[in-house]
């Protein structure tokens, strides 16, 4: 088998980060070492569990969630969630009124402090196009029906800004600490494609 040497199914950028990623390493520029523990990092530690306790501190705190939707770079750094691909945020709240949808149409900027790395729909070009032309379409195809009458905005992240969505807060949440608040927040609903669930009640059918 020709494995590790047949790269026909990798796309034009993967074949350039690898040969970017091999250069480096031949002239003593990267540890490849060093690279793998980056990787691992993001894989491992670093993943949608900071942006769900975002959320769930938002949710919380009013006096948090009114400095989150004004400086959310300074808020989520206080929280000890910064670095790159993450220095510029925007934080965009999903109301009774308003659903925001994160897309970044260029490639797939997105902000890795808070939410780990992309997961691959989002890096595809179908979500990147058909987020701006068609998101309720988009939407629906995640199970998540947004009224007519509650408008859909979406956000085109960059390199510059990147955007976290504050999804309402579900309904039956009374008494949950924010840890248990957290638990509730996905990754999806914090780029905007579906809704925070309310809590499954112990008892409950
Ligand atoms: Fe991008």
């Amino acid at each position: 088998m020709s494995e590790g040497h047949d790269h026909s199914h990798l796309s034009d950028t993967e074949l350039r980060v690898r040969s970017l990623e091999s250069l480096l390493v031949e002239k003593g520029i990267v540890d490849p070492a060093a690279l793998d523990t980056v990787v691992q990092t993001y894989e491992e530690k670093i993943g949608p569990q900071n942006g769900a306790r975002v959320v769930a501190r938002a949710w919380s705190e009013p006096d948090f969630k009114d400095w989150l939707l004004r400086d959310a770079s300074a808020a989520i750094a206080e929280m000890g969630y910064h670095g790159r691909q993450g220095e510029h945020m925007n934080v965009v709240e999903n109301t009774s009124q308003v659903h925001n949808l994160v897309v970044c149409t260029l490639c797939s900027c997105y902000p890795w402090p808070v939410l780990g790395l992309p997961p691959t729909w989002y890096k595809s070009a179908p979500y990147r196009s058909r987020a701006v032309i068609d998101p309720r379409g988009v939407l629906r195809e995640f199970g998540t029906e947004v009224p007519d009458e509650v408008s859909v905005r979406v956000w085109d992240s960059t390199a510059e800004l990147r955007y976290l969505v504050l999804p309402e807060r579900p309904l039956g949440c009374e008494g949950l600490s924010q840890e248990d608040l957290a638990a509730l927040v996905t990754r999806n609903s914090m780029i905007g494609v579906e809704k925070v669930a309310p809590p499954k009640r112990a008892g409950a059918a």
